[in-house]
């Protein structure tokens, strides 16, 4: 009899810093290392590239790790699902802890190279292995990964199926279930179905949006929306200015052929659209104009707008960093009037992104519209749909996968508790076969 331990390591007391730890028997696989960038944002000048693991795990802005040493076993392989910061943003700072292989989708491989060139602090040299969707790797003699197709808000995003002797356990953090997605196949639905068919023995799920009810929207909504609005505004002849996720690369192609459908030129601006950009464009399934204008340092970006403000505010489309409001990023530097751009009465700002409800963005979110609306600025906002899975999006996938165990994570107890409560509607009792994990627990599943 094997057995299977599943260890919260982090992100299942807050949203953000995800790692869970898989054990069987003595065999460990890591699934994410990420990290809670509002706990670094709090302090002014810090510099996470040359902090130590030790200081950011004290900040709370990495996952504890240090509980690893009580765990009895080796770690064979880390895992990341997706290249979103709170799954690998923790990898520069932990994973040369691990002598195991990072395994990942071929974009997501790309953003963690990216992290490990800039980290200043640690040499990390694990192996980096590139696994497509749809395909397996065998990490042991009797443990093989399944990366299996879903969507969520950045691309190349799978869960991570793992086959032990005891049945599959599947990690399923992020997602959303979108049947009409832009960008990568819609999730693989038939092979989920089949999994749930051929026994699992335990689902870790991601749980921040359960309380929101109804399904999400595909991303071809949020198409529609960007489409109606920059397209659909009279005022041909005023600036426009559209700020979106950077890694959110299906959303800033639909804003960009919105821009071109409105006669506008699309322009990337910002540091992180730059690294985005980069790493979108090395992947084949990704096309970009070949006209489109990227700048992505501070020098390149304020000649950018001085050429804009030249050539005529009305035949630009500036695709910006800053929906949170972030000091320094372009749209609130925009608003402080610290470029060369300048926005005047009736000038559009359109937010395809949702405020990331932390006290902090709401705080710079809401100095940020109101230097704007003291400019004369028409405010769009909401122009944008989630890329995690709601409520019923949830009921559908537990009972596709109808595993014996469902962990909820990624939330605080008000979310992981709320889809425990869902899970009750579906027949499983809390502490039995629904469990709810704090950082730093484990459980033995049998
Ligand atoms: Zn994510």
């Amino acid at each position: 009899m094997v057995e299977i331990g599943i260890i919260a390591v982090g992100g299942y007391n807050e949203v953000g810093r995800n790692m869970t730890a898989i054990r069987i028997d003595k065999e460990i696989v890591i699934m994410d290392m990420g990290i809670r960038l509002d706990r670094v944002q709090i302090h002014e000048d810090v510099e996470i590239e040359r902090m130590h693991s030790l200081d950011l795990i004290q900040m709370g802005a990495i996952p504890d790790d240090t509980i690893m040493n009580q765990i009895d076993g080796n770690v064979i392989a880390i895992v990341c699902t997706h290249g979103h910061l709170d799954h690998i943003g923790a990898i520069p700072k932990l994973a040369h802890r691990y002598r195991a292989p990072i395994i990942a989708t071929p974009f997501t491989i790309e953003l963690i190279s990216q992290q490990l060139k800039s980290e200043r602090k640690f040499r990390i040299d694990n192996l980096l292995i590139r696994l497509n969707a749809g395909e397996t790797y065998r990490i042991s003699e009797r443990i093989e990964l399944e990366f299996i197709r879903v969507q969520h808000s950045i691309p190349d995003c799978v869960f991570a199926a793992l086959r032990t002797p005891e049945g599959a356990i599947l990690y399923a953090n992020d997602f959303k279930i979108d049947r009409y997605p832009i960008l990568n196949d819609p999730l693989d639905e038939n092979r989920l179905r089949r999994l749930g068919k051929e026994g699992v023995l335990a689902m870790i799920v991601e749980s921040t949006r359960v309380d929101v009810n109804g399904k999400t929207p595909s991303e071809t909504v949020a198409k529609d929306l960007v489409m109606d609005v920059i397209t659909g505004i009279g005022d041909a002849d005023t600036g426009m200015v559209v700020t979106t996720f950077s890694s959110h690369t299906a959303r800033i192609l639909s804003i960009i052929e919105a821009a071109k459908k409105s006669g506008r030129k699309p322009v990337l601006l910002g540091r992180s659209m730059g690294r985005y950009f980069e790493v979108a464009r090395k992947m084949d399934y990704i096309k970009f104009p070949d006209d489109l204008i990227v700048a992505a340092d501070r020098r390149q970006i304020d000649k950018t707008l001085k050429q804009i403000m030249s050539e005529g505010k009305e035949k630009f489309l500036p695709i910006v960093t800053g929906h949170q409001g972030e000091p320094g990023a372009i749209l609130p530097r925009i608003a402080d009037g610290n470029t060369p751009y300048e926005v005047e009465k009736g000038d559009k700002v359109i937010f395809s992104a949702a405020v990331i409800p932390t006290p902090l963005n709401e705080a710079n979110r809401y100095s940020l519209e109101t230097k704007l609306r003291m400019k004369g600025t028409r405010i769009y906002t909401g122009i944008h749909v989630s890329g995690h899975a709601a409520r019923e999006d949830h009921w559908e996938l537990m009972k596709m996968i109808n595993a014996t165990h469902v962990i909820p994570a990624h939330g605080s107890l008000s979310m992981t508790g709320s889809y425990a409560e869902l899970a009750e509607e579906l027949g499983y009792v809390l502490g039995e076969d629904v469990h709810l994990l704090r950082n730093g627990q484990e459980i033995t599943l049998r």
